[in-house]
């Protein structure tokens, strides 16, 4: 969690308010990144908790997967849409840790989950990454490794090609775009471990599928996907 604030942040704050991305109120000193009712409001998607599991459902028939969940329910044009939006395009990486975290220990609670080695974010092309400057799916790892208690790892998986927008695809070509596009650097650091890949949004699940199934291919790994949010086809 956040480091202990002092007198100067309390100062900051009178000139420079802290707001909450989703509802714009200020945000009070005890409150995070996001205010308390916004997180109790959270569209969650309540995976864990038997209510059917939709992520999962994307993955049925293409790669076999340990555990899939989702977070919370990603509808564009809604308040929550500012989270994603602001950690992948505003440089609020503390946004993404903080969601991670909180995602994490949600899930824990609420439902059993294997014992994990490695928590991947899914990796960009190494040419995105550096006109973006980071990688805001580490972020959103980072925090949910401190919840599981297990190192993130991010450079064992590597985005070999650069693929273009998926947003006016249709779902074939989504799958067909995402083939091939991600390389395992060292196999034998995934040989017989249990690992997670973590994505900010999941819509079709093809990128997703197609790193799990580029581990799958080269070693005998169990592979978990998590992401903040699912995203309405
Ligand atoms: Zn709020």
């Amino acid at each position: 969690m956040a480091r202990k604030r002092n007198i100067f942040d309390d100062f900051i704050e009178l000139f420079f308010p802290r707001l909450c991305p989703v509802c714009g109120e200020k945000l009070s000193p005890k409150e995070e990144c996001i205010c308390l009712k916004c997180m109790i409001h959270l569209p969650r998607t309540l995976f864990g908790m038997n209510m059917g599991n939709k992520m999962e459902e994307l993955f049925y028939g293409s790669v076999p997967i340990e555990k899939a969940y989702a977070y919370f329910n990603y509808k564009k044009g809604s308040d929550y849409q500012n989270i994603i939006y602001r950690l992948k395009y505003k440089d609020e990486k503390e946004l993404g840790e903080y969601m991670g975290e909180h995602f994490g220990a949600e899930l824990l609670n609420s439902v059993p989950f294997p014992k994990t080695d490695f928590i991947c974010p899914i990796p960009l092309h190494p040419k995105k990454e550096k006109k973006r400057g980071y990688n805001q799916s580490e972020y959103i790892a980072k925090g949910l490794a401190k919840s599981f208690h297990v190192p993130v790892l991010k450079d064992n998986i590597k985005r070999v090609k650069y693929t273009i927008s998926q947003t006016h695809k249709t779902r074939f070509e989504r799958w067909e775009n995402v083939q091939n596009i991600f390389k395992v650097i060292n196999p034998v650091i995934f040989n017989d471990k249990h690992i997670i890949i973590v994505d900010d949004v999941v819509t079709t699940g093809a990128t997703l599928a197609s790193c799990a199934t580029a581990i799958k291919s080269c070693c005998n790994a169990k592979v978990s996907l998590l992401a903040l949010g699912i995203a309405k086809k």
